[in-house]
């Protein structure tokens, strides 16, 4: 950890040298070199954050792991009437980062660097630049005088499923703030995204019963009846992809059902006991995966009635490996058509990964996703951010100066 820990480390003018001329770039150097990989804490940068934005006025309400090893940070720059809780502004920035183990990088990943007109690191594009682009204007929204609440939303944990920012919506939710709407600063392009696709995935695992593959009428075979299954599950998938619905904004326009991994057997000789295969969906936001895991469970029951017959320990079960919903804040909403004058665009599109953003969506926060940097470069070895995105994304952040100030 190479992170300043003191506020006089950012003093306005202290750039590095190769400075690319932005008014964030110190406050993404800072946010980069805390190393908040998501198995380790992110402590040190909550508390550093916490405390610039206090310097500010900002109220600021911490939610914790179980551990208290990783928090949540949720903070208030007031209106100036006094309103904390009513029709503010949330921007959303996950602090965790994906490991940089095993990644041939050419530079520290804790740095960040410029590199011609890229700005490379850990995070830069996903997604430390948003958050430090908002923090960077603080000084901006607070001498301009804000007309209504500006809230932080920093979250742990999201890389490994969003667990962390649940906690995060529960308490604000119970505290009865009720912002507008939320930017989620996940890498878009700078586009503005105004819903994605719900992800739901199982693990179907089968319990057959060994024999002697000469007598397989004695056994129940555990690949073959998964087989039927996944078959099924194939036929949903030509399903959707021949009969829809459909929404064009999405690169594919439906529903797709998928099975990633099947392991069963283990002698060619052995009528095989067991068998599991995982499978996922990612349903457009009007798709409802339950009712779809329902029609494939009772498919799977058709099979029970057979295996009993041979033998009754026999079975077919389903974990749920994770859930994360989809969201369609239509284009327009609020908190669509503010972000479609702060990036001076009347486009909005749809993309197929998920993020935070249907979360506070569920919780009656209209949400959309507007980023610098691409998802392609988020995850890999040298991450980096444009130059261009980074001005993009300050032009961004200025008109929401314009927008939310008084004067
Ligand atoms: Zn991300």
């Amino acid at each position: 950890m190479n992170a300043p820990d003191t506020l006089a480390a950012l003093r306005p003018g202290s750039s590095a040298p190769n400075a690319p001329g932005l008014v964030a770039w110190e406050m993404i150097r800072t946010l980069v070199a805390f190393d908040t990989t998501s198995r380790e804490s992110n402590l040190a940068l909550i508390d550093w954050v916490r405390g610039y934005l206090e310097a500010y006025g900002a109220h600021c309400t911490l939610t914790f792991d179980d551990d208290r090893r990783k928090a949540n940070l949720f903070a208030t720059l007031p209106a100036k009437d006094g309103n904390a809780t009513i029709g503010g502004i949330v921007l959303s920035g996950h602090t965790d980062v994906v490991p940089v183990d095993g990644q041939p990088w050419d530079t520290d990943p804790f740095e960040a660097t410029l590199i011609g007109d890229r700005v490379v690191g850990r995070g830069v594009t996903d997604m430390k630049s948003f958050s430090a682009t908002g923090l960077a204007l603080v000084p901006e929204f607070v001498r301009r005088g804000l007309a209504r609440p500006l809230h932080f939303a920093l979250s742990y944990d999201e890389e490994i499923g969003c667990v962390g920012v649940r906690r995060l919506i529960d308490d604000i939710v119970a505290r009865g703030v009720k912002p507008l709407g939320c930017i989620v600063g996940e890498p878009t392009g700078m586009e503005l995204v105004v819903a994605h696709k719900g992800k739901k995935s199982w693990r179907c695992r089968v319990r057959g019963h060994e024999a002697h593959s000469s007598l397989t009428p004695l056994g129940v075979n555990a690949v073959q009846i998964a087989c039927e299954i996944v078959t099924y599950l194939t036929n949903v998938a030509r399903a959707f992809r021949d009969q829809g619905e459909y929404d064009d904004a999405y690169d594919v326009p439906y529903t797709t059902v998928h099975t990633g991994v099947i392991h069963g057997g283990t002698a060619l000789n052995i009528v095989p006991r067991d068998c599991h295969f995982d499978f996922e969906i990612r349903h457009l936001p009007f798709d409802d995966p339950d009712e779809l895991f329902a029609e494939v469970e009772g498919y799977a029951r058709r099979f029970l009635p057979e295996m009993h017959k041979v033998h009754a320990d026999t079975y077919i079960a389903f974990d749920v490996l994770s859930a994360s919903p989809g969201f369609d804040t239509h284009g327009e909403s609020d908190i669509a058509t503010l972000g479609q004058s702060c990036s001076e665009t009347l486009d909005h599109g749809k993309v197929s990964f998920g993020t935070e953003a249907s979360l506070f969506h569920n919780a009656a926060i209209p949400a959309i996703i507007c980023g610098p940097g691409h998802i392609a470069q988020a995850h890999q070895p040298n991450e980096w951010v444009a130059v261009d995105q980074l001005m993009r994304c300050e032009a961004f952040m200025k008109r929401l100066v314009e927008r939310v100030a008084l004067a």
